[in-house]
């Protein structure tokens, strides 16, 4: 199914890179979001967001605080200009937010990730007319992020565009949510018109992540940022380990390099990325290959017979070599190539030998 998309078009925000959505993780107190709102808004940044509703892992943490929270969103929305944004996840957030005059709706990695509840939300956008931003899925889905996208633009909303905000790993390392970043690219070839919005605040889920994320985003053609500022980073209520003062977004921010989106899927750090999962896949290749040479050492150990075997190996060489050859690749290389995976499989034949 086709996307009917049509440009984002926000009151007042001029169409050019990037795009940039700060504030809180979440409204904590009116004092908080109007501290917050002004300062970004005198650093130039137009639109605010903050979390109304927070999807939170655990039950007892800070839910956010409702529907009293839409009021300082329109306080912000009056005395400083500034358009406003928070997450959906229910049909009443949906009704409270347009209620509330709300300009910019975004679906959360969570609820993304569930068909059920992207259908309801869908449902209670028919017939709005408001941008909406969906996040990527917390589970490294394409179809299921697409899938969302059809849901709610199948609601008649065509004002649309997407969040990538990682995605969830068991083993958390340097990021929070892993970028994945051959993900968006791919969304961006199969959709070349959805604008792309990089959230580094939830990709890194740490500060210093902020300024490399942002650049990242930029280096691959995303046309926007969402980023977590707080007036306090260090005393918010959800999301402290990743937020920073308007003043040192501001910083970041000028720091970031635009580069021209011309030529954005081959530009060279996509290129870069499908370097990095053909890498990838010849390791997961090689340890199939090691494992299979293991299975023929306990066979071999079985059979009273020797490692290395050269007829064999001569064999490996000769035809690999050609076919490498064929494949454009010098004879010196598969040479080389076959050599080294020779001699780590015969290593790995010795030590099951012997056990
Ligand atoms: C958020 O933007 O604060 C949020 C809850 O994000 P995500 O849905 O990406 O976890
Ligand atoms: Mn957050």
């Amino acid at each position: 199914m086709e996307l009917n998309l049509s440009p984002l078009n926000l009151p007042g925000i001029e169409d050019k890179r990037p795009i940039v959505i700060a504030g809180p993780c979440s409204a904590e107190t009116e004092e908080q979001v109007m501290n917050t709102a002004t300062q970004l808004a005198k650093k130039g940044i137009k639109i605010l967001r903050a979390g109304i509703w927070k999807p939170r892992t655990k039950p007892g943490g800070f839910e956010g605080v409702g529907e009293v929270g839409l009021p300082w969103l329109s306080r912000v929305q009056k005395e400083l200009g500034m358009l406003v944004s928070t997450e959906v996840a229910t049909p009443r957030h949906v009704e409270a937010c347009m209620e509330a005059g709300v300009d910019i709706l975004w679906v959360g990695a969570r609820t993304v990730a569930n068909p059920f509840a992207m259908q309801e939300l869908a449902d209670a956008m028919k017939g709005l007319d408001v941008p909406v931003l969906v996040k990527n899925p917390v589970n490294p889905d394409l179809e299921l992020w697409i899938g969302g996208l059809q849901r709610i633009n199948g609601a008649g909303i065509t004002r649309l565009g997407v969040i990538h905000r990682g995605f969830s790993s068991y083993d958390k390392r340097l990021y929070r949510n892993l970028p994945m970043w051959h993900i968006p690219i791919e969304l961006r070839r199969r959709i070349p018109n959805l604008p792309i919005f990089g959230d580094p605040s939830h990709i890194g889920g740490a500060r210093e992540l902020i300024a490399p994320l942002c650049q990242q985003a930029l280096d691959l053609g995303f046309e926007g940022l969402l980023v977590e500022s707080h007036c306090n980073p260090d005393c918010a209520w959800s999301d402290a380990k990743q937020q920073v003062t308007p003043d040192v977004l501001d910083f970041i921010l000028d720091k970031l390099t635009v580069r021209n989106t011309s030529i954005t899927t081959e530009s060279l750090e996509a290129l870069r990325r499908q370097i990095d999962e053909c890498d990838s896949a010849l390791i997961e290749l090689l340890s199939k290959r090691m494992r299979v040479c293991r299975e023929i050492g306990h066979y071999k150990r079985e059979h009273n017979m020797t490692v290395v075997q050269t007829g064999r190996y001569t064999e490996i060489l000769d035809k690999r070599g050609a076919q490498g050859v064929l494949c454009g690749m010098g004879t010196d290389f598969m040479k080389t190539i076959f050599e080294a995976i020779h001699e780590e499989s015969v290593r790995q034949q010795i030590d099951i030998l012997n056990k």
